[in-house]
């Protein structure tokens, strides 16, 4: 079969999207770009907020009007997540469940569902080869319930992958001549609570297998599970296949509101955490990701978040107005007026761009090396990334995987400008 996929959501999506592949290449399918060009659609779907929601369920109609005859499955969050719903918009479609991506063959040979929790070890399916970067998901699942969260009703409770099986699959993969991993997951905070070990743990495990040129970037970790690890992982950050890149989202500044959300820290744990890899590694990049319009916030919660961005100067914000997401205890909330939201998100984008470009200028006029891992087709120009994970946009002939050395010439809000040395 000739089959399109198309990917929503995070990096534990393209993830599975680069499993999927894998499976149907060894059946002897064609993954083919061109959706025309296919007899079989997979949209493997996100169900973290309403308008992405919205956009994949009107493209499956399209989809579906415009190829009545293509099989279409629907796989991703959104068949855990609202079921109700995509019967209801695709009851011509197969449901493939996240804990089901092995079934993937079947799901396109007849019309069915393979929905359910599951434990799938999905590190050691078969994957894609030459994506770059390489993303390794860890784990399936998390520890927390955040009342706002709809992925966790898709994906459960923990499930943490074998250590020795994630550095198998890394080893694997390096021997392709990967050079860029990201380990992935829900929380890598939590990963290995279930299974008596940690990520610090994980990381030395990697880094002490497997040799070679190579860089590890840490995923999403929420500050109620990395403040248990904290000396352990700052530790094992040190090792030089690390990027010295921390995502720990906050959500909001507001004690009252994080405590509403069900976040399971205090403000103090997050910025603890950020001051203590500070302390370690001065030019970490911190990540951070901002709810705006959570229901009950109020004029006084939201300048302390824009307080606490102020206070950490992170060098990336992900900030999302608050979107009602079905079945969750914060749907059940009063709800913030549209317009209100619309201020706030548009307050909190002004300030998170101005730290991102204040922090980006401090790198003028270093040198160093980056490893080249993406081509930016619109601008021309290719993406490395330093030791910090700073983008850095360099205009040459490289191949991805490629390290070079560079200048940091100017800076903008989004990335570094480098010139090749
Ligand atoms: S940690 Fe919270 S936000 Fe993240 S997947 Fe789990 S419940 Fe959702």
């Amino acid at each position: 079969m000739r089959v399109h996929i198309i990917t929503y959501g995070c990096s534990n999506n393209k993830a599975e999207s680069q499993i999927m592949t894998g499976l149907l290449r060894k059946q002897g399918n064609q993954l083919v770009d061109n959706i025309d060009d296919a007899d079989a659609i997979v949209l493997n779907t996100c169900s973290v907020k309403s308008t992405t929601e919205q956009k994949i369920l009107h493209n499956i109609s399209t989809i579906h009007k415009k190829n009545p005859d293509k099989r279409i499955v629907v796989a991703g969050c959104m068949p855990e997540a609202e079921y109700e719903k995509v019967k209801e918009i695709a009851p011509f479609a197969s449901l493939l469940s996240t804990h089901h991506i092995d079934k993937i063959e079947e799901a396109l040979r007849t019309k069915t569902e393979f929905m359910g929790k599951a434990k799938l070890t999905k590190v050691t399916l078969p994957k894609a080869s030459g994506e770059y970067p390489n993303i390794i998901p860890i784990s399936s699942g998390c520890l927390s319930s955040c009342s706002f969260c709809s992925t966790k009703i898709a994906k459960g409770h923990l499930v943490s992958y074998p250590a020795a099986k994630i550095t198998m699959e890394i080893a694997r993969a390096k021997e392709e001549g990967q050079k860029e991993f990201w380990l992935t997951c829900q929380d890598c905070g939590c990963y290995g609570f279930d299974d008596n070990t940690n990520m610090a743990q994980l990381i030395q495990k990697i880094t002490k297998c497997v040799r070679g040129q190579y860089f590890l970037r840490i995923g999403m970790m929420n500050p109620e599970h990395t403040k248990i690890i904290l000396p352990e992982l700052i530790e094992a950050y040190k090792n030089n296949h690390v990027f010295k890149f921390l995502h720990i989202p906050i959500q909001s500044g507001s004690q009252g509101i994080l405590d509403v959300m069900r976040r399971g820290h205090k403000v103090e744990d997050f910025v603890e955490i950020i001051e203590k890899f500070r302390e370690e590694f001065p030019d970490i990049t911190i990540w951070t990701d901002i709810i705006v319009g959570f229901p009950g916030e109020t004029k006084e919660d939201f300048a302390k978040s824009l307080s606490l961005l102020r206070k950490i100067k992170p060098d990336f914000t992900n900030i999302s107005s608050y979107s009602v997401r079905p079945n969750t205890q914060a749907s059940k909330m009063k709800q913030i007026p549209t317009h209100v939201k619309k201020e706030r998100t548009r307050k909190v984008s002004e300030i998170a761009r101005e730290l991102s470009l204040q922090n980006n200028k401090r790198w003028v006029g270093k040198t160093g090396a980056v490893i080249i891992d993406e081509y930016n087709e619109e601008k021309g120009n290719f993406v490395g990334r330093n030791y910090a994970y700073k983008p850095v946009a360099v205009k040459g002939k490289f191949k991805l995987g490629d390290v070079i050395a560079v200048e940091i010439t100017d800076a903008i809000s989004t990335c570094l400008i480098g010139k090749p040395l």
